[in-house]
């Protein structure tokens, strides 16, 4: 795809990424309006996004993204990015009636929503796509911390097994522009405020175990929420820390959106495939770290998401007797 090519004769460009938008989200929206506002000068570029979490204010154009999604907007062209059609909460109305719709995305979990569709669920981020996409010539030092933002995000800076020796050369390529990555990295990936340490402290006290420690699961209710006065972007990264825990397969983390709604967050190692549970119960991701939304008590949330993990499980460890099996034999 050649994005400048797609956006030749546009007059009006938008922008948008999924609800509750993360590094890779705020990251590749971004580095795509600096992108076509450079390239373009005479097109107008809009980002609408839900408001970004306030620790990617330094992002060039964060002043700009409109969080207020007014009423319905005729595009020449809209880029989705990050997630499937579905996820763009209020600014789905502009996608769907835009003259050309394009999606770019690395879910796996997504079968592409665009007359145009950019889908690599092997890449580790959507800002490593959009690096892919753009003519590096017209690289500069905000935009390769936009890109180098969202890299850093979704590979939990170059640890996960979604980073590449090719992940490692582009990020190489973008500091050389000369940012403050380490700063970036500390105040936007590691740093966590008093109260956000104090929650993720709760979570991590009241999680529980089951399937003989493969699994975990715990979860933050709107008493507790409003008790420490947080809101969802204050819960990220606890998932995490509980798939850090010794023994554990499978991490479940869960906080209440409504009455008996729960936003689930799973994140597992190679032995459990997420997005698969996640995608049966609506919603999808990656192999190793997917959401979805479930409604019900906590109890019947976590007893059917059990049944899907306890499934692949049972059947690896059948695969596993059948190899051992058959090793005895030979
Ligand atoms: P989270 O647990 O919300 O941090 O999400 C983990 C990964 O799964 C991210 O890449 C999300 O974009 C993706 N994801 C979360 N919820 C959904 C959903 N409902 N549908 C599709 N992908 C999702
Ligand atoms: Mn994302
Ligand atoms: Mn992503």
């Amino acid at each position: 795809m050649n994005i400048l090519q797609e956006c030749e004769t546009a007059k009006r460009i938008g922008i948008s990424g999924h609800v509750r938008p993360d590094g890779d989200c705020v990251g590749a929206c971004l580095a795509l309006w600096q992108y076509l506002r450079k390239c373009l000068p005479d097109a107008e570029v809009k980002v609408f996004l839900e408001k970004p979490a306030d620790i990617f204010r330094e992002l060039a154009g964060y002043e700009e993204i409109d969080s207020t999604f007014p009423e319905e907007d005729v595009f020449d062209v809209y880029f989705a990015l990050d997630c499937a059609s579905d996820r763009l909460g209020g600014a789905e109305k502009y996608f769907q009636t835009a003259r050309k719709k394009i999606n770019i995305d690395h879910h796996i979990s997504n079968n592409g929503c665009g007359d145009l569709n950019h889908i690599k669920p092997m890449v580790g981020s959507t800002c490593e796509l959009i690096y892919d996409l753009i003519d590096k010539e017209q690289l500069d030092s905000k935009l390769a911390m936009a890109i180098y933002i969202g890299m850093i995000h979704d590979t939990g800076v170059f640890q996960y097994s979604n980073t590449t020796p090719e992940t490692l050369q582009k990020a190489a390529h973008l500091i050389s522009f000369g940012f403050d990555f380490p700063r970036l990295i500390e105040e936007t990936f590691y740093q966590k405020t008093y109260i956000q340490t104090q929650i993720m402290g709760r979570a991590l006290l009241e999680s529980i175990r089951f399937m003989d420690g493969r699994c975990i699961v715990s979860v933050i209710d709107r008493k507790t929420m409003d008790f420490y006065q947080v809101d969802s972007k204050d819960l990220d990264g606890i998932v995490n820390q509980l798939r850090n825990i010794k023994g554990v397969d499978c991490a479940i983390f869960m906080y209440e959106t409504g009455v008996l709604e729960y936003k689930v967050s799973m994140r597992s190692n190679e032995k459990i495939d997420v997005s698969k549970v996640a995608s049966y119960f609506g919603g999808g991701g990656h192999m190793r770290a997917a959401g979805c939304t479930m409604k019900g008590t906590f109890h019947d949330c976590v007893n059917n998401l059990s049944l899907h993990i306890e499934g692949q499980f049972a059947t690896q460890d059948t695969v596993q007797i059948v190899q051992e099996g058959s090793g005895k034999e030979c």
